[in-house]
This record gives structure tokens, sequence and C-alpha cells, in this order.
């Protein structure tokens, strides 16, 4: 079974692309909601993350995301003590998961791939790729947030232009371009590849 990674900048479209490769048959690891999933109800995961960050990061038993936002993402040296805690777990979550799949490829979905060192983990990525305004825009309309809170967020990634040299296929979701032929066309090389073992 080949493993792909999904990857691209804040808004730039990748969860609504998973959701296209699903409806195709193909499972897809959310690397975001699992990490959020998994800092509820891994109980090693929750000390670790209390005794970096403060009990007050968890309200009712549960992560508070926005807390936890506000707290690293202007601080680039706690963003990297929460990743460091948080990506080792989702790793061998989803690597459990992903032995779970009978389907010729799985995808795993995830904003920080390149960043967090993970390519080396999967066979191919794929990147998708949207003008910095327009997902600005969208983002800012998804999440009711100020210009300057996604903003910030995408000074934490990785430049575009650096993940599109480096990955195996882009998707282009500048609202332009039709998504469906462009999925497809990768869905089926990906199931060539899978099925010649390449
Ligand atoms: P994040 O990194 O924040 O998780 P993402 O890359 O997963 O974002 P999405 O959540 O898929 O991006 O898309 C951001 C917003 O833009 C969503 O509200 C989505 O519905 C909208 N969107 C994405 N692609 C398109 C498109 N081609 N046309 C219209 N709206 C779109």
């Amino acid at each position: 079974m080949l493993k792909i990674g999904l990857t691209g900048g804040i808004g730039s479209g990748k969860t609504t692309i998973a959701q296209i490769f699903e409806v195709l048959g193909i499972p897809v690891y959310y690397a975001d909601t699992a990490a959020k999933d998994l800092m509820n109800r891994d109980p090693e995961l929750r000390n670790r993350i209390i005794s970096a960050f403060g009990p007050e990061v968890y309200k009712e038993g549960s992560v508070d995301r926005a807390y936890l936002g506000e707290l690293v993402f202007g601080d680039p040296e706690k963003l990297a003590r929460l990743n460091a805690i948080v990506h080792p777990a989702t790793l061998l979550d989803a690597a459990g998961w992903m032995q779970n799949q009978k389907t010729p490829y799985v995808i795993k979905e995830a904003a920080l791939i390149y960043e967090a060192g993970l390519e080396k983990f999967l066979d191919y990525i794929i990147c998708v790729t949207a003008p910095e305004s327009l997902r600005l825009e969208r983002v800012m309309n998804r999440d009711r947030v100020p210009a300057e809170k996604v903003l910030q967020r995408m000074q934490q990634q990785m430049d575009e232009k650096e993940k599109v040299s480096r990955c195996d296929f882009v998707i282009i979701n500048d609202g332009k371009q039709a998504l469906l032929p462009q999925v497809l066309a990768i869905h089926e090389t990906l199931m060539e590849k899978a099925k010649t073992g390449l």
C-alpha cells in the first residue's frame, strides 16, 4: 500500500481535496483532527502538554485550542516545543491507522509535512496551492478570524514555492481551475503506481 502525503499552506484547500479522494474510496488520515483527538484522549500526551504549558491548556477536560493557539503561534520556540510533543504521537497513531487500511493507497492530510520532516515516511507527496490572498480570504471567512491571525500562521509555514519544488504532484486550487480532473488524474496515476509497485 502506498502512503501519500497531502499538504499545502493554511487555507489552500487540503481538507476540501481530501474529501474528494474520500469520495473515490481512498481513506484519509486527517493529522490535525487526529492530533486534537489524541491531545484529549492520550493520557501520556496530555501530561506532557500540561508539564510544558500548564493546566490552563485543558478546560473541562478538553484541550482549549484557542488558548493553546494564542500561546504558541506568536512564539516559534513554544510552537516547536508543542510540535515536538504532538508529532511523535500522531506519527505512531497514523502508522497504526494505515496498517488497518486495505486500499491500494492511503492519504495523510497534514499542513506540516516538510516542516516536520515527515516526507521520509511517505511514498509520494501532493501539494495543494492557491494564491496567498485567496487563502487569506478563505480562512478569514471560514474561521471568522482577523487577517493578522491568519498571516501569523502563514509565517510559521514553509514557503509554497519550496513545497511545490519538493513535492511529486501539485493541485492548483485557485478557484479557476477545476479540481475534479486534477484529482482524478493523480488518483489514476497512484492506482497504477500501487499496482506496479513503483
Ligand atoms: P487549513 O490548513 O486551515 O486546515 P485547508 O488547506 O484544509 O485549511 P480547507 O479547509 O479545505 O483548507 O479550505 C479553506 C476554506 O476554503 C474552506 O471554507 C473551504 O470550503 C474553502 N474552499 C477551499 N477550496 C475551495 C474552492 N475551490 N472553492 C471555494 N471554496 C473553497
